[in-house]
């Protein structure tokens, strides 16, 4: 009996650690306009740490949450090249020195050299709070591979070009959670200024198809929440491109290009339909940007099909 007690009690000691193993994900969200989250996952040799967050200052409340955890960081996962994620780099980089970081080639190609401007244009909205040298991931991710950090495996989907030209999901198997990156945001009005939603929508199907059993989904800008926010974002492209779309016919005043009445037309559906979605950039003329942006490429492209 004593034995069988023992046996029990044994059983419910190991047992305890393999549910604990429920990841807990932690989350900063610097504020708004343009919050953006730097997120967390505990791992057994450490946090893994996902995006670094857009500012200095910002990346530094970041940290004191992280370090808050008393764990140490066992790596860095960088999503995408966009400056919202990429700028408090350093800042984690200094504070765990011997954390590898880790991005994709074209990821780190793009921090290393900056071929769209948008660091050079986010210095100039946030000043010195923004660093002057970017901090570069020094550990690449291989394409589609599994990612071995921390004493855990995560699976990796590359995408784009779309919400960017290269994106980096994250997945852990034992817990069902999802890291897509910009691909998903939530309630945010999305930065569609790279002018490739077509390509995005792809992603989207794609992201719902590679990981199918994603139980929770924490995107880069937002609260976390059900993998229906996939179809979600799904419908908020799909809703722009529509609205866009009669600008942007050749038939229309202005012809393909965007005439001011027009630009507020759209602005007037979007905000209808979609009212009290913040900014997930700090630039302020973001809607106008993303209008022109998605107008051209309905002009050069076409309609989009994709599936679902
Ligand atoms: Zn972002």
């Amino acid at each position: 009996m004593k034995r069988l007690v023992v046996a029990l009690l044994l059983l419910v000691l190991t047992a305890a650690p393999a549910s604990a193993r429920q990841l807990d994900v932690g989350r900063y969200a610097s504020p708004n306009p343009g919050s953006v989250n730097v997120l967390w996952i505990s791992a057994p040799q450490g946090l893994i740490v996902i995006d670094s967050g857009r500012t200095i200052s910002e990346a530094h409340k970041a940290l004191a949450a992280i370090q808050a955890t008393g764990r140490p960081v066992a790596a860095i996962l960088i999503t995408h090249a966009h400056p919202d994620h990429v700028g408090g780099l350093g800042v984690l980089h200094e504070a765990f020195p011997t954390a590898p970081m880790y991005a994709s080639a074209g990821t780190a190609e793009e921090i290393r050299t900056d071929s769209k401007g948008f660091y050079a244009l986010t210095r100039q909205i946030d000043g010195a709070d923004y660093p002057a040298v970017m901090t570069v991931p020094d550990h690449v991710i291989q394409p589609n591979k599994p990612l071995f950090v921390g004493g855990l495996r995560l699976e990796t989907a590359q995408f784009g070009p779309g919400e960017t030209e290269d994106e980096t999901a994250f997945y852990d198997p034992s817990t069902r959670e999802l890291f897509p990156g910009d691909i998903v945001s939530n309630h945010m009005t999305p930065a569609l200024l790279e002018g490739h939603t077509c390509g995005w929508l792809t992603d989207l199907d794609r992201l719902h198809d590679r990981f199918p059993h994603a139980a929770r989904l924490y995107p880069g800008h937002g609260a976390p929440g059900s993998p229906r926010l996939i179809a979600k974002q799904t419908r908020y492209i799909n809703d722009f491109r529509a609205f866009v779309a009669p600008a942007a016919a050749p038939s229309s005043p202005g012809g393909v290009t965007v005439t001011p009445e027009e630009l507020a037309t759209i602005k007037g559906e979007v905000e209808a339909k979609y009212s009290d979605y913040p900014n997930v950039a700090s630039l302020p003329t973001l809607m106008d940007v993303n209008i022109t942006a998605v107008a051209h490429e309905i002009a050069t492209e076409g309609p989009c099909r994709v599936g679902g």
